[in-house]
């Protein structure tokens, strides 16, 4: 194509609100055969809710919505946004943890009111807590046993394609938080036109696999197109393996944890509604955080470059 239709094509993307890093991204954007699509912030909304918290015998949701508030309250999650503002809206004010770390892809630990507190995945207290041996989960690597009416309440949330957080101190499990977010509207035209243009779209997270595949048949992704439970600096590593097959990879994502990822594959798309190292990482950005966009970008590549009329 010439310099004057690749400004020209760079123009009608930012009409379509699409940035483009640059008029030779066209090129790249035309040959992507396989769209890998960030779940949280990208097909969903992001916007996380608390919708139930289950106790054990002896545990009051009050003292593990305090607890479990207060640490998340430190961090900028959306599970920990969700389970921050659910515990201020029954309790009112939270403590001030007087630790705190947060563990990407896994949740956050730390000490409140004395007591040492993980929120989680259920990994997360299996790694145990690396600071010391004070906090929840002893030793590194013991796993804190999730007592059998946790598990039930967990697989069902699951099943239900709601996340199920753990919370534990003390050394034991005492909790388990519903937490979920909605589909965008947008997304499942978004993958059905994305389909349509020849694509293979694919769902990579972090989340549990029983609700990654609930959120892709939703939206129409087959299980056999979910890769789910990836720890972030995984991510990266997932983008490759496909790249390894021969596939050139669009990805789309949101989140800090989808930078190097996005900046792996052959194109990123990052969603305009999402964190500036997402933005920065990106070839691409959807200014609107609308999936559907992502199509447009493909159609108006082919477009520019002579592929279609
Ligand atoms: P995604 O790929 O969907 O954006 P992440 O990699 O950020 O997800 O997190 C993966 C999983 O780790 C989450 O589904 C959740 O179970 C757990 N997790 C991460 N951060 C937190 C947190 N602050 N509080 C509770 N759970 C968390
Ligand atoms: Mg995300």
């Amino acid at each position: 194509a010439t310099p004057t239709a690749l400004m020209a094509g760079t123009g009608r993307g930012a009409q379509l609100g699409i940035l483009i890093k640059g008029p030779e991204v066209l090129e790249t954007t035309r040959r992507a055969d396989t769209v890998v699509l960030d779940k949280t912030g990208t097909i969903t909304t992001g916007e996380m809710t608390l919708l139930a918290t289950h106790v054990t015998d002896g545990t009051t949701q009050e003292q593990v919505l305090r607890l479990a508030g207060a640490l998340e309250n430190a961090s900028e999650h959306p599970i920990a946004q969700a389970v921050a503002k659910g515990a201020e809206r029954e309790y009112g004010s939270l403590p001030v943890p007087e630790d705190f770390t947060n563990v990407p892809g896994l949740g956050v630990q730390g000490v409140v009111e004395g007591h040492a507190v993980l929120v989680g995945r259920e990994k997360l207290l299996e790694v145990g807590a690396p600071p010391g041996p004070e906090l929840v989960g002893g030793p590194r690597g013991r796993a804190l046993e999730l007592p059998a009416e946790l598990a039930a309440a967990k697989e069902a949330a699951e099943q239900a394609g709601r996340t199920a957080i753990t919370v534990g101190w003390d050394g034991a499990a005492r909790a388990v938080l519903e937490v979920a977010d909605a589909v965008k509207s947008t997304s499942a035209e978004a993958i059905q036109r994305l389909r349509a243009l020849g694509l293979r779209p694919m769902l990579l997270t972090g989340d549990n696999r029983t609700v990654a595949e609930s959120v892709a048949a939703e939206v129409g992704i087959p299980a056999e197109d979910v890769i789910a439970e990836v720890m972030p600096e995984d991510k990266v590593e997932a983008v490759k393996r496909l790249q390894d097959e021969g596939r050139s990879v669009a990805m789309v994502g949101d989140g800090v944890n989808d930078a190097a990822a996005l900046a792996q594959a052959d194109l990123g798309l990052a969603m305009g509604t999402g964190t500036d190292a997402a933005i920065e990482a990106g070839d691409l950005t959807l200014v609107r955080g609308d999936l559907r966009a992502a199509a447009d970008a493909i159609r108006l590549s082919r477009r520019t470059l002579g592929t279609i009329k």
